[in-house]
Protein backbone atom coordinates (compact mmCIF):
# COMPACT_ATOMS: atom_id res chain seq x y z
CA UNK A 1 0.00 0.00 0.00
CA UNK A 2 1.36 3.16 -0.42
CA UNK A 3 0.81 6.69 1.62
CA UNK A 4 -0.76 8.33 -1.65
CA UNK A 5 -4.22 9.79 -1.97
CA UNK A 6 -6.67 7.18 -3.41
CA UNK A 7 -9.80 5.30 -3.57
CA UNK A 8 -10.21 1.90 -1.65
CA UNK A 9 -13.00 -0.66 -1.05
CA UNK A 10 -12.30 -2.99 2.11
CA UNK A 11 -13.43 -6.74 2.15
CA UNK A 12 -14.07 -7.38 5.53
CA UNK A 13 -15.45 -11.20 6.34
CA UNK A 14 -18.17 -12.01 8.66
CA UNK A 15 -18.71 -15.92 9.89
CA UNK A 16 -21.48 -15.77 12.05
CA UNK A 17 -25.06 -14.59 11.72
CA UNK A 18 -25.74 -12.19 14.13
CA UNK A 19 -27.14 -8.52 14.59
CA UNK A 20 -24.51 -5.73 15.92
CA UNK A 21 -25.13 -1.92 16.91
CA UNK A 22 -24.06 0.48 14.70
CA UNK A 23 -23.64 3.57 16.91
CA UNK A 24 -26.87 6.31 15.46
CA UNK A 25 -27.32 4.04 12.39
CA UNK A 26 -28.59 1.31 14.10
CA UNK A 27 -28.56 -2.39 13.77
CA UNK A 28 -27.07 -4.44 11.00
CA UNK A 29 -28.29 -8.07 10.73
CA UNK A 30 -24.44 -9.50 9.37
CA UNK A 31 -24.85 -13.16 7.89
CA UNK A 32 -21.54 -15.50 7.22
CA UNK A 33 -20.07 -13.44 3.82
CA UNK A 34 -17.98 -10.97 2.76
CA UNK A 35 -18.37 -7.66 3.30
CA UNK A 36 -16.83 -4.88 1.01
CA UNK A 37 -16.73 -1.28 2.13
CA UNK A 38 -15.82 1.94 -0.28
CA UNK A 39 -14.31 4.78 1.13
CA UNK A 40 -11.68 7.28 -0.28
CA UNK A 41 -8.12 8.90 1.79
CA UNK A 42 -7.16 12.28 0.45
CA UNK A 43 -5.88 13.40 3.96
CA UNK A 44 -2.09 12.62 5.59
CA UNK A 45 -1.19 9.19 4.82
CA UNK A 46 -3.48 8.69 2.08
CA UNK A 47 -4.91 5.38 1.78
CA UNK A 48 -2.23 3.54 3.62
CA UNK A 49 -2.93 5.52 6.80
CA UNK A 50 -6.87 4.74 6.34
CA UNK A 51 -7.08 0.84 5.46
CA UNK A 52 -4.14 0.49 7.76
CA UNK A 53 -6.60 2.33 9.94
CA UNK A 54 -9.41 -0.18 9.38
CA UNK A 55 -7.32 -3.48 9.92
CA UNK A 56 -6.62 -2.01 12.97
CA UNK A 57 -8.91 -3.28 15.45
CA UNK A 58 -9.04 -1.75 18.59
CA UNK A 59 -9.99 1.82 17.91
CA UNK A 60 -12.01 5.01 19.23
CA UNK A 61 -15.35 4.12 16.82
CA UNK A 62 -15.54 6.71 14.77
CA UNK A 63 -17.27 5.87 11.56
CA UNK A 64 -19.87 3.14 10.95
CA UNK A 65 -17.98 1.08 9.30
CA UNK A 66 -15.41 0.84 12.57
CA UNK A 67 -18.44 -0.74 14.22
CA UNK A 68 -18.48 -3.48 11.88
CA UNK A 69 -14.92 -4.31 11.64
CA UNK A 70 -14.76 -5.41 15.00
CA UNK A 71 -17.12 -7.92 14.00
CA UNK A 72 -15.67 -9.10 11.18
CA UNK A 73 -12.23 -10.17 10.15
CA UNK A 74 -10.39 -7.79 7.70
CA UNK A 75 -9.45 -9.54 4.43
CA UNK A 76 -7.60 -6.94 1.89
CA UNK A 77 -8.23 -4.12 0.55
CA UNK A 78 -8.51 -3.36 -3.33
CA UNK A 79 -6.56 0.32 -3.83
CA UNK A 80 -6.17 2.74 -6.72
CA UNK A 81 -4.20 5.55 -6.72
CA UNK A 82 -5.83 7.32 -9.73
CA UNK A 83 -6.10 11.21 -8.37
CA UNK A 84 -9.87 10.93 -8.61
CA UNK A 85 -12.33 10.63 -5.62
CA UNK A 86 -13.68 7.32 -7.30
CA UNK A 87 -15.68 5.85 -4.11
CA UNK A 88 -19.10 6.85 -5.54
CA UNK A 89 -18.36 5.38 -8.56
CA UNK A 90 -17.26 2.37 -7.31
CA UNK A 91 -20.22 1.84 -5.16
CA UNK A 92 -22.07 2.46 -8.18
CA UNK A 93 -20.28 -0.60 -9.56
CA UNK A 94 -19.97 -2.52 -6.84
CA UNK A 95 -24.15 -2.70 -6.82
CA UNK A 96 -24.70 -4.24 -10.48
CA UNK A 97 -22.40 -6.79 -9.31
CA UNK A 98 -23.52 -10.14 -9.47
CA UNK A 99 -24.34 -11.57 -5.56
CA UNK A 100 -23.57 -8.42 -4.38
CA UNK A 101 -26.05 -6.52 -2.20
CA UNK A 102 -26.32 -3.06 -1.23
CA UNK A 103 -26.93 -2.04 2.96
CA UNK A 104 -29.03 0.68 1.99
CA UNK A 105 -27.55 3.47 3.55
CA UNK A 106 -24.57 2.62 5.06
CA UNK A 107 -22.01 5.33 4.58
CA UNK A 108 -23.79 7.44 2.14
CA UNK A 109 -25.28 9.68 4.23
CA UNK A 110 -23.35 12.82 2.12
CA UNK A 111 -23.90 11.47 -0.74
CA UNK A 112 -26.60 10.42 -3.18
CA UNK A 113 -25.51 6.59 -3.57
CA UNK A 114 -27.69 3.87 -2.30
CA UNK A 115 -24.87 2.51 0.27
CA UNK A 116 -21.24 2.51 0.18
CA UNK A 117 -21.12 -1.08 2.11
CA UNK A 118 -22.18 -4.33 0.44
CA UNK A 119 -22.15 -8.73 1.31
CA UNK A 120 -21.71 -11.12 -0.95
CA UNK A 121 -22.08 -14.81 -0.02
CA UNK A 122 -18.80 -15.03 -1.76
CA UNK A 123 -15.24 -13.23 -1.81
CA UNK A 124 -15.51 -11.55 -5.15
CA UNK A 125 -12.16 -12.28 -7.34
CA UNK A 126 -9.75 -10.31 -9.07
CA UNK A 127 -11.13 -10.41 -12.49
CA UNK A 128 -14.63 -9.59 -10.78
CA UNK A 129 -13.02 -6.59 -9.17
CA UNK A 130 -11.22 -5.68 -12.01
CA UNK A 131 -14.46 -5.80 -14.33
CA UNK A 132 -15.80 -3.41 -11.69
CA UNK A 133 -13.53 -1.42 -10.62
CA UNK A 134 -10.70 -0.90 -13.72
CA UNK A 135 -6.96 -1.67 -14.28
CA UNK A 136 -6.24 0.71 -11.78
CA UNK A 137 -6.94 -0.98 -8.66
CA UNK A 138 -4.03 -3.31 -6.70
CA UNK A 139 -4.43 -5.99 -3.70
CA UNK A 140 -3.76 -5.67 -0.73
CA UNK A 141 -3.94 -8.46 2.13
CA UNK A 142 -4.45 -7.98 5.34
CA UNK A 143 -1.68 -10.00 7.71
CA UNK A 144 -2.65 -10.99 10.98
CA UNK A 145 -0.91 -9.36 13.78
CA UNK A 146 1.48 -11.71 15.85
CA UNK A 147 0.57 -11.45 19.55
CA UNK A 148 -0.53 -7.73 18.44
CA UNK A 149 2.80 -6.18 16.65
CA UNK A 150 2.50 -6.79 13.05
CA UNK A 151 6.26 -5.36 11.72
CA UNK A 152 6.11 -5.94 8.10
CA UNK A 153 9.57 -7.20 7.08
CA UNK A 154 12.09 -4.33 5.93
CA UNK A 155 11.59 -5.21 2.40
CA UNK A 156 8.11 -5.46 1.92
CA UNK A 157 6.49 -2.61 -0.56
CA UNK A 158 4.52 -1.68 3.16
CA UNK A 159 7.66 0.14 4.33
CA UNK A 160 8.17 1.82 1.12
CA UNK A 161 8.33 5.70 2.19
CA UNK A 162 7.19 4.64 5.62
CA UNK A 163 7.62 8.22 8.40
CA UNK A 164 9.90 7.74 11.67
CA UNK A 165 8.43 7.21 14.36
CA UNK A 166 9.79 10.23 16.29
CA UNK A 167 8.08 12.18 14.07
CA UNK A 168 4.64 11.58 15.14
CA UNK A 169 2.52 13.25 17.04
CA UNK A 170 3.62 13.20 20.93
CA UNK A 171 6.90 10.53 20.14
CA UNK A 172 10.27 11.84 20.70
CA UNK A 173 13.47 9.77 20.30
CA UNK A 174 13.51 8.38 23.61
CA UNK A 175 10.01 6.49 23.00
CA UNK A 176 11.29 5.84 18.64
CA UNK A 177 14.31 3.94 20.68
CA UNK A 178 11.72 1.79 22.91
CA UNK A 179 9.50 0.63 20.15
CA UNK A 180 12.46 -0.41 17.87
CA UNK A 181 13.08 -2.38 21.06
CA UNK A 182 9.95 -4.42 20.22
CA UNK A 183 10.21 -4.09 16.19
CA UNK A 184 8.61 -1.43 15.33
CA UNK A 185 10.83 0.70 13.32
CA UNK A 186 8.16 3.61 11.57
CA UNK A 187 4.99 5.27 11.45
CA UNK A 188 3.30 3.19 9.27
CA UNK A 189 4.17 0.11 11.55
CA UNK A 190 3.09 1.92 14.55
CA UNK A 191 -0.28 3.26 12.86
CA UNK A 192 -0.52 -0.82 11.48
CA UNK A 193 -0.44 -1.98 14.95
CA UNK A 194 -2.95 -2.43 18.29
CA UNK A 195 -1.31 0.25 21.09
CA UNK A 196 -2.30 -2.16 23.86
CA UNK A 197 -0.75 -4.74 22.85
CA UNK A 198 2.44 -2.70 21.99
CA UNK A 199 1.96 -1.40 25.70
CA UNK A 200 2.47 -4.64 26.85
CA UNK A 201 5.53 -5.50 25.19
CA UNK A 202 7.24 -2.48 26.43
CA UNK A 203 5.57 -3.13 29.67
CA UNK A 204 7.76 -6.67 29.31
CA UNK A 205 10.88 -5.03 28.38
CA UNK A 206 10.76 -2.70 31.23
CA UNK A 207 8.05 -2.90 33.69
CA UNK A 208 8.68 0.89 34.61
CA UNK A 209 7.00 1.83 31.28
CA UNK A 210 4.57 4.61 32.12
CA UNK A 211 0.84 4.98 31.03
CA UNK A 212 1.05 8.26 29.74
CA UNK A 213 3.49 6.37 27.27
CA UNK A 214 0.07 4.43 26.52
CA UNK A 215 -1.47 7.41 26.10
CA UNK A 216 1.34 9.00 23.66
CA UNK A 217 1.05 5.53 21.22
CA UNK A 218 -3.16 5.80 21.08
CA UNK A 219 -2.67 10.04 20.48
CA UNK A 220 0.19 9.21 17.92
CA UNK A 221 -2.29 6.43 15.65
CA UNK A 222 -4.94 8.87 15.89
CA UNK A 223 -3.15 12.07 15.37
CA UNK A 224 -4.51 13.86 18.87
CA UNK A 225 -2.60 15.19 21.71
CA UNK A 226 -1.85 12.49 24.36
CA UNK A 227 -3.08 14.63 27.18
CA UNK A 228 -6.28 14.73 25.10
CA UNK A 229 -6.15 11.30 25.23
CA UNK A 230 -5.90 11.08 28.75
CA UNK A 231 -8.49 13.25 29.38
CA UNK A 232 -11.50 11.76 27.00
CA UNK A 233 -10.70 8.08 27.12
CA UNK A 234 -8.77 7.22 30.55
CA UNK A 235 -11.50 5.44 31.81
CA UNK A 236 -11.98 3.21 28.38
CA UNK A 237 -8.45 2.67 28.26
CA UNK A 238 -7.96 1.44 31.95
CA UNK A 239 -10.72 -0.95 31.78
CA UNK A 240 -9.02 -2.58 29.26
CA UNK A 241 -5.74 -2.66 30.97
CA UNK A 242 -7.44 -4.31 33.74
CA UNK A 243 -9.24 -6.95 31.42
CA UNK A 244 -5.49 -7.53 29.75
CA UNK A 245 -4.11 -7.59 33.70
CA UNK A 246 -1.66 -4.53 32.82
CA UNK A 247 -4.04 -1.97 34.99
CA UNK A 248 -1.96 -0.02 37.49
CA UNK A 249 -1.94 -1.05 40.55
CA UNK A 250 -3.27 2.05 42.35
CA UNK A 251 -6.62 1.53 40.17
CA UNK A 252 -6.73 -2.19 41.25
CA UNK A 253 -6.81 -1.63 44.83
CA UNK A 254 -9.76 1.16 44.38
CA UNK A 255 -11.80 -1.66 43.11
ZN1 LIG B 1 -21.45 7.81 -2.54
Amino acid sequence: MKAAPGTYALVLRSRRRTEIEVGCWGRLRLVPGYYLYVGSAFGPGGVRARVSRHFRETKRHRWHIDFLRACTEPVCAWCSYLPDRLEHDWARALGRMAGASCIHGFGSSDCGCDGHLFVSARMPGRAEMTAALGPSIERCDYRRPESGVSPAPASSPMNAGSGSVADLKGLGPSSAAALRNIGIDNADQLRGSDPFALYAALKAKAPGTSLNFLYALIGAIDGIHWLEVKRSRRMEILLRLDAMGLAPLVRRAHR
